[in-house]
């Protein structure tokens, strides 16, 4: 029988049981730690790993089994992720002594990889240790940190499987790796600065090795506001002093990436709040092991630069999570060059292209930015961006899952055949769901370009071999113009599920929080673009939603959309078609008339009234760039979501002075206009326009809860999920979830994945798995 613990008897009775341990449990130091724990508790036996996970059996007297079952979850290691436990009462062998076997192997693979984590504490005290071997080595990890996923090349996880095959162990390392009661013991990636990687740096002059040397020069580089690439983890950064406002300047030239932010690693969390305010969920994630980067309020008057994020409320921070980051933000000992506060890290590639993580590749791609190399010859095989996150109140929301989280599995509500998810156009990640687990693939990027393919397919296929996991159908989104589903339908396996963008939206909220699969929920998907059933482009869409199927009941009322996808850089466009949606004259009082030229205006006119072909759209994310026109927060946007951004940071703070606006609640949709009239009203009335940002999320919040009560009261559902890009918007989520909340609504919002399109492959799966039978544009192909 497999029970989830020891079965009691007679509790002084001995007794053996097989366990079978299923999770992150390889890599991480779970077999130390169980032979350190049965030592403890003079249990006999064996602890071994295989391609299922961690196997092991003890033996002893009840009450110590029973000890060792609590224990076993409540004190594993840090890096752990205990899925199942499963208990098999067999036959007592009188053994008294427990051991570590030998790594066995069988054919089914269920393990998972760790995901990368940032540097121990004990491993940092080491390392600037004057007194300790690996004093200032830059690459010191042990059992509990260092590198993982980026480093595998294949399962199970085992030194000869990763990029540290190269560097043979010299004696003394190999005797650590092989001393059970050592802290890294049977850590792979351990290394010393005998036997393992070393860094140089390169500023076109002869190369500068050695540790220190090559430090020293870089951190000088940096002082003098050099652009260097640094290779880390997942991939090359590029780096440069975060208060240097010319070498931001020459940075944000070379990658052609104006406005943009950058992201800030600071040397630790005093640094932080010199730059930022910050809770104390956002200090614990800033600190947890995956150390991703945080999306935090920018202090005004702080030390950096201006053009690290201009005109931005927000700043992305993250703390040192290498060794030779850490090394970077020291002193080189007996300099006198003072080593930086704060660095732009930026991931190494040109705008939109994938993080470079190849030597060469890196050369040749970033040779027109850097100025500067400091590189090491541990080869990263699996490339990982950073991650990005963004605390609201109700916790954590990701925006973009890659490193320290990634490829950590998720839960499915139910059994999936083997599928991969291959994910939507812009912040693209994919997903390969099996049985009852679903793992989320890295961030990959915007698809569109070649190279952005090819890291797609390769990652397609490390997960498909880590896991074993042969594909046979494929989810993709129904957008006839994605590159994922083009290459779906050319190069994946046959059949392909066509899954609607916002369909998937909330279908990957609801397996977040493992919705039962005959559950509906009311789903409010809220973005800037996605095809539509009937060829719109949909994004302000309340969906009566199941995995399997869904029922668009209502919409933000279309207009005509001029000019089509180069509309999302210009939101003074959108502003123009509201006005004319609204029947509002464009007089150059109004700030997105004055932005437009009288050309400009004449082809969108004619195309608002038909005399030129125009999209039809329900975008709400475009109904916040247009406000934010209007109001004159921002007229031309060079990055996604930077007009819906910037009226967001204009809200904040202004919400008790916000004048009340009010959309029309139609029968199958909601219309903005009286909302753009009272706008452009208090406008000429010189309201601030601080005020009216604040006016308008309130009356976006207030609008979720009407169309919420009246599905409810059409439905009796009385879950509501909110996703979609523009819930990344933590002021309008937050006003959202506390109105439902009042309303006796359970609300859903993003915890495990992105609101935005970086979580919509888990949706996809979900879809394809759930639906079996055709079904509209959920359905299957052959
Ligand atoms: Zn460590
Ligand atoms: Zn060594």
């Amino acid at each position: 029988m497999d029970v989830d613990g020891p079965i009691r008897t007679s509790p002084g009775a001995p007794a053996r049981y097989r366990v079978r341990v299923r999770g992150v449990v390889q890599g991480v130091g779970f077999r130390p730690f169980v032979h350190r724990l049965a030592a403890d508790l003079r249990l006999g036996g064996l602890v071994g790993n295989d391609t299922e996970g961690v196997f092991l059996e003890v033996e002893g007297a009840e009450s110590a089994l029973a000890e060792f079952g609590s224990r076993l979850r409540a004190d594993k290691p840090p890096m752990a992720r205990i899925e199942t436990v499963e208990w098999t009462a067999i036959s007592p062998r009188g053994e008294g002594s427990f051991h570590i076997a030998e790594s066995e192997s069988s054919q089914a693979v269920s393990t998972f990889v760790s995901p990368d984590v940032c540097v121990c504490d004990d491993c940092v005290a080491e390392m600037f240790d004057p007194a300790d071997r690996r004093f200032r080595y830059p690459f010191i990890n042990c059992t509990n940190c260092g590198p993982r996923f980026t480093i595998t090349e294949r399962l199970p996880y085992d030194r000869p499987g990763t990029t540290m095959r190269g560097f043979a162990m010299c004696a003394r390392c190999a005797g650590e790796y092989a001393d059970p009661a050592d802290r890294r013991y049977h850590a792979q990636p351990i290394a010393c600065p005998a036997c393992g990687p070393r860094i140089w740096y390169d500023n076109g002059r002869p190369e500068i090795t050695g540790t220190d040397p090559a430090l020293l020069v870089a951190q000088r580089d940096l002082a003098a506001g050099a652009v260097i690439a640094v290779k880390g983890l997942g991939g090359y950064h590029l780096a440069c002093d975060g208060r240097n406002a010319s070498a931001i300047a020459a940075l944000r030239g070379r990658k052609d990436r104006p406005h943009k932010p950058f992201a800030v690693m600071v040397r630790d969390l005093r640094q932080a709040r010199a730059i930022a305010d910050i809770d104390d969920v956002e200090s614990a994630l800033l600190t947890s092991p995956a150390r991703p980067i945080v999306l935090l309020r920018r202090k005004t008057g702080g030390a950096l630069a201006a053009g690290v994020a201009p005109d931005n409320p927000l700043i992305g921070v993250f703390l040192p999570y290498t060794p030779l980051h850490l090394l970077l933000f020291a002193s080189v000992p007996g300099s006198s060059v003072a080593p930086p506060d704060a660095l732009i890290m930026t991931s190494g590639n040109l705008s939109d292209e994938p993080i470079c993580y190849e030597d060469g590749d890196a050369r040749c791609r970033l040779a027109g930015i850097a100025d500067g190399w400091l590189v090491h010859d541990r080869p990263i095989h699996v490339p990982c961006d950073d991650s990005v996150v963004r605390v609201g109140s109700r916790g954590e929301v990701p925006i973009r899952r890659s490193r320290g989280y990634a490829p950590l599995p998720l839960g499915l509500p139910f059994e999936s055949e083997p599928i991969l998810a291959v994910g939507a156009e812009l912040k693209n990640t994919f997903c390969l769901g099996q049985g009852g687990v679903a793992w989320m693939g890295q961030h990959i990027g915007d698809m569109g370009r070649v190279e952005t393919l090819d890291a797609f397919e390769r990652s397609t296929e490390q997960f498909s071999s880590f896991y074993q996991v042969g594909p046979n159908q494929v989810a993709a989104d129904a957008h006839p113009g994605y590159h994922t589903r083009g290459w779906a339908e050319d190069r994946g396996p046959a059949p392909v599920t066509l899954v609607q963008h916002h369909h998937a939206h909330v279908a990957a909220l609801m397996t977040e929080h493992r919705i039962p699969i005959d559950q509906p929920v009311i789903g409010i998907a809220f973005d800037g673009t996605g095809y539509g059933t009937d060829g719109a482009i949909w994004g302000g869409e309340v969906l009566r939603a199941r995995y399997s199927s869904f029922d668009r009941s209502r919409h933000l009322r279309y207009i005509p959309l001029p000019g089509g996808d180069a509309v999302v850089r210009k939101p003074y466009r959108v502003a123009l078609a509201h006005l004319w949606a609204a029947g509002i004259d464009w007089t150059p009082d109004l700030p997105p008339v004055a932005e437009a030229t009288s050309e400009e205006m004449a082809v969108i006119r004619r195309q608002l009234e038909g005399g030129l072909p125009c999209v039809l759209t329900s975008s709400m994310g475009r109904l916040f760039d247009a406000v934010s026109s209007l109001l004159g927060v921002r007229q031309v946007a060079t990055y996604e979501a930077q007009a819906a951004i910037e009226l967001e940071g204009a809200a904040d703070g202004w919400l008790h002075e916000a004048p009340i606006y009010t959309f029309a609640l139609g029968e199958r949709d909601f219309d903005p206009e009286p909302v753009v009239r009272s706008l452009v009203h208090d406008l000429r009335g010189a309201a601030p326009p601080q005020a009216m940002a604040a006016g308008f999320h309130l009356a976006v919040a207030r609008l979720i809860g009407d169309l919420a009560r009246r599905e409810r009261q059409e439905t009796g559902i009385n879950v509501v999920a909110l996703t979609g890009g523009v819930f990344q918007n933590v002021l309008l989520a937050d006003l959202a979830s506390r109105q439902l909340e009042k309303d006796g609504f359970e609300v859903l919002t993003h915890r495990l994945v992105p609101p935005n399109d970086g979580g919509i492959a888990l949706g996809q799966l979900a879809v394809a798995a759930a639906s079996h039978l055709p079904c509209g544009f959920s359905g299957k192909r052959q």
